[in-house]
């Protein structure tokens, strides 16, 4: 599952794309399980807006669409379409209010879920299976989505995306400590609370909390400001390690043959239950956590 480095790598690649381009025509796939806004109102807030930006929040992809004025004429189907799909009836939005959308800052949002992927290619690309999206530009490309197991997310939101909580590496130190203060959940799932912090997934908690020595279980309230201060230093270092990693191998993620996946951040605890601690060799052990596996060194951690 991508989390926050990965989709900040994705975001990136993305960015260098497609901003500025502009999206001529939409077709959505007959599947509505990605869909968390009806089908129509996501291709009638697309077509014919500029992608003025493409940023993260927490680990959403965020495309921020400025209106074009003139709305374009969309382009025939075309005879490489999937069968199996169709196309959605944007007359019936036509008196529709478009909103925010109208004045520029209506936000299309990808969240890519277990196995989803934003990919950019040539409109003569075979269009692979679990395809559920394909918005092409004015450039001749396509942007295009693909989920096999269809956890991923399509929405369009008019006057604009708030995803809750706070960005990890935009949060200054003090705003962070005050994330967990006077709370009883153990730190482990304050982590991953999103209303709290965006975008931290079990991994990158774990991690962090082995470098900063506290374990999962500990309650967030117990923990002494100097502790919460080593924490928020190592989940920022955590995650910016994991952005570099990622930016320098899967550069080419979003392009339509890049496949290799993700390099992983080298784990020091996540996923090594019974391996020895890297610092004092005691083994790593594991507990479930509000059903999620949580890993750390019994004797480095307090
Ligand atoms: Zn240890």
């Amino acid at each position: 599952m991508p989390e926050l480095p990965e989709v900040e790598t994705i975001v990136r690649g993305l960015a260098r794309r497609v901003i500025g381009d502009t999206i001529t025509s939409v077709w959505i796939g007959s599947r509505p399980q990605p869909l968390k806004s009806p089908a129509a109102e996501i291709v009638h807030t697309l077509e014919g807006t500029r992608i003025g930006s493409v940023q993260r929040a927490g680990k959403h992809i965020v495309f921020e669409l400025a209106s074009n004025g003139a709305r374009s004429q969309r382009a025939d189907a075309g005879a490489h379409r999937p069968r199996n799909s169709r196309r959605v009836p944007v007359d019936t939005l036509k008196n529709r209010d478009r909103g925010a959308s109208g004045r520029g800052s209506a936000h299309w949002v990808v969240h890519l879920g277990m196995t989803g992927r934003m990919v950019v290619c040539e409109p003569g690309a075979e269009i692979a299976k679990h395809t559920h999206l394909i918005a092409s530009l004015a450039s001749g490309r396509e942007l295009r989505f693909i989920d096999p197991r269809m956890f991923g997310k399509l929405s369009v939101h008019a006057a604009g995306f708030d995803p809750g909580g706070v960005e990890p590496l935009d949060v200054d130190e003090e705003t962070f400590v005050g994330l967990f203060r006077g709370r009883k959940t153990p730190i482990k799932s304050a982590l991953l609370n999103q209303k709290l912090l965006r975008g931290v997934g079990n991994i990158y908690a774990d991690e962090s909390l082995f470098r900063a020595g506290i374990r999962p279980r500990r309650r967030a309230s117990t923990i002494t400001r100097a502790q919460l201060g080593k924490l928020y230093k190592a989940v920022r270092e955590v995650l910016s390690e994991a952005i570099a990693l990622g930016g320098s191998s899967i550069s080419d993620y979003v392009d339509a043959d890049g496949e290799e996946g993700f390099f992983q951040l080298q784990h020091r605890v996540y996923g090594r239950e019974g391996e020895k601690c890297q610092v004092c060799k005691a083994p790593i052990r594991r507990v479930v956590l509000a059903g999620r596996s949580s890993h750390y060194c019994p004797r480095c951690q307090k």
